[in-house]
């Protein structure tokens, strides 16, 4: 097929309605049918990527196999479709804005004013048909972030009004994404925030093709009926989106509601085959019939945002399935761990990861959790600052280093035992320019990993600035923690272990970015496993 079609995902009446879950989802049914599709995303803030961003301000930074740092709703993407995105997956206002006032600054537009409408919406525009002429996919689902109304949003509208025209009937689709609130008092649906929403969409020149209502209760077809009838669209086009207990419910809904076929009737594309979900069925069915249950404990610093481990969070669901085992997380503040605290704020851990982060804060907590865990022999998975908080504190209370650290934390320490790479030493820039994206791993045969793994060779996924300090190589590996993957273009040391230990493995990538519904992330998988064996 030479045209590509595109839909269009906006949202109303509230933000956090799951655009990105609804997206994913009808393009994991599309795949399921045969087609090629992909996702993207467009977010309307003026930072140029989520790098620069605060966990606390929109949850975790996803990266990509090319490096890119990207909203984590393009981690539900390939967890759902199970194809790696890229930095043309997401884009924001602020590298929209970069790339006009850059070619401004070139002479590019020879004179004329540069403005919202023709120059914003032109590149708007141009990023949302980069990834179908690049990869010539059949479908290129793309969500709008926000929620209809908002000033940021207006040129991405504006744009995507103008596409349609461009791209010839038929050949782009309308989704729009409400929320029908449910008053207890009077036992009733209210219609009519999706109605306002709508007449929003139409002030903006937009006639939505299809609804897709989220509820916490049936809608009958009375209510599919009113909303049809004033929001201009067939009955067939009112879906529901019914609240369920786990997300990767939702493409077995919108299976239900019969979404895909919607979508491919108005696109005029063919039904193909049924969608194959056996895969997808089996996940469901062994994460709802679980034969065990474990808790893990997750220290972090910004557990009060969920969405800030967003990915090591779904990996061990995942995990937790392919083990038929319900894995329960408890978040740990790091801040909260001290000497004294240690064991009470660790009790009932069957298993412990420690996640990533930058900063000294917090980090002390961290410390001692890896202490306590390895001498207790508790499973242990420490992951990018996880991993470098294992190294510190098994340079400072087994090697006898007392002052061993990071030299992000301390810049005097006579022992950094994790440093600073010559060619970062010179970066003062902040965004992009970290260790990012996909590197290669050669695992050592003899290592626990390499029994996990199953192979030599391995690619993982980047995001951090320091390393380890290979010059203290030979006193770990000679006193017990090994190395047991290194680059091997680079010679940087990706994974350590202590083969003493029951299961104690810190990686300096993150799995976590890597792990998908239909292939959960192998050390995942094995950490569930081996606390399962409790
Ligand atoms: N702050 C550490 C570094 O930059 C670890 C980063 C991370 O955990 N992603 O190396």
């Amino acid at each position: 097929m030479s045209t590509t079609k595109y839909v269009f995902v906006t949202g109303g009446v509230t933000s956090s309605l799951g655009k990105g879950i609804i997206s994913a989802s009808l393009a994991k049914l599309l795949q399921a049918r045969g087609y090629s599709v992909t996702i993207q995303k467009l977010d309307p803030y003026i930072n140029v990527d989520p790098g620069t961003l605060n966990p606390y301000e929109h949850g975790e930074c996803y990266v990509t196999e090319d490096g890119a740092e990207t909203d984590l709703d393009l981690g539900h993407y390939e967890r759902f479709i199970n194809i790696p995105t890229s930095q043309a997956n997401n884009v924001t206002t602020g590298r929209i804005y970069q790339t006009v006032i850059n070619k401004e600054r070139h002479g590019d537009y020879l004179g004329k004013t540069v403005q919202v409408i023709p120059h914003i919406t032109d590149e708007i525009k141009r990023n949302i048909q980069l990834l179908g002429k690049k990869h010539n996919y059949d479908v290129v689902i793309t969500e709008i972030g926000g929620t209809v109304g908002d000033i940021e949003s207006l040129p991405y509208i504006e744009a995507v009004r103008q596409l349609k025209w461009e791209l010839g009937l038929q050949n782009s689709l309308f989704i729009h994404l409400t929320l029908v609130p449910y008053l207890s008092a009077s036992g009733e649906l209210k219609t009519k925030p999706t109605q306002h929403s709508v007449k929003l969409m139409l002030e903006n020149g937009i006639q939505p093709d299809v609804l897709v209502l989220r509820t916490e209760h049936p809608l009958n077809n009375d209510i599919k009926k009113k909303v049809a009838l004033f929001c201009n669209v067939d009955i067939e086009s009112v879906i529901q989106s019914i609240d369920v207990s786990t997300i990767y419910e939702v493409p077995l809904l919108m299976k239900e509601e019969k979404l895909d076929l919607t979508v491919l009737r108005k696109l005029n594309l063919p039904e193909n085959e049924e969608p194959k979900l056996e895969k997808w069925k089996q996940f469901i069915n062994n994460f709802k019939n679980p034969k065990k249950e474990i808790t893990v404990g997750l220290i972090g610093k910004y557990v009060e945002l969920p969405d800030s481990y967003k990915s090591i969070i779904e990996s061990m669901v995942h995990a937790g399935s392919m083990n038929q085992c319900k894995v329960n997380i408890k978040s740990i503040h790091s801040e909260r761990i001290s000497n004294d605290t240690v064991a009470e704020c660790l009790k009932g851990m069957q298993g412990i990861i420690v996640a990533p982060g930058f900063g000294q804060r917090g980090i002390e907590g961290k410390i001692i959790a890896v202490n306590y865990v390895r001498e207790n022999n508790i499973p242990f998975l420490g992951i990018c600052l996880g991993m470098q908080c294992a190294v510190i504190e098994y340079a400072r209370n087994v090697l006898g280093l007392d002052d061993a650290d990071s030299a992000e934390m301390s810049r005097t320490t006579k022992n950094p035992v994790i440093d600073l790479m010559e060619e970062q030493k010179g970066v003062t820039e902040k965004g992009g320019t970290m260790r990012l994206g996909a590197y290669p791993c050669k695992i050592n045969k003899g290592s626990k990993v390499f029994e996990i793994y199953n192979k030599e060779n391995i690619h993982e996924r980047h995001r951090h600035r320091y390393e380890f300090n290979n010059i203290y190589l030979e006193k770990f590996e000679k006193s017990g923690m090994k190395s047991a993957g290194i680059n091997p273009d680079t010679g940087l040391v990706e994974i350590m272990e202590i083969p003493e230990h029951r299961w104690f493995i810190g990686v300096q990538f993150h799995p976590e970015y890597k792990s998908t519904v239909v292939n959960p992330h192998p050390l995942f998988v094995n950490f569930v496993k081996e606390i399962c064996k409790d």
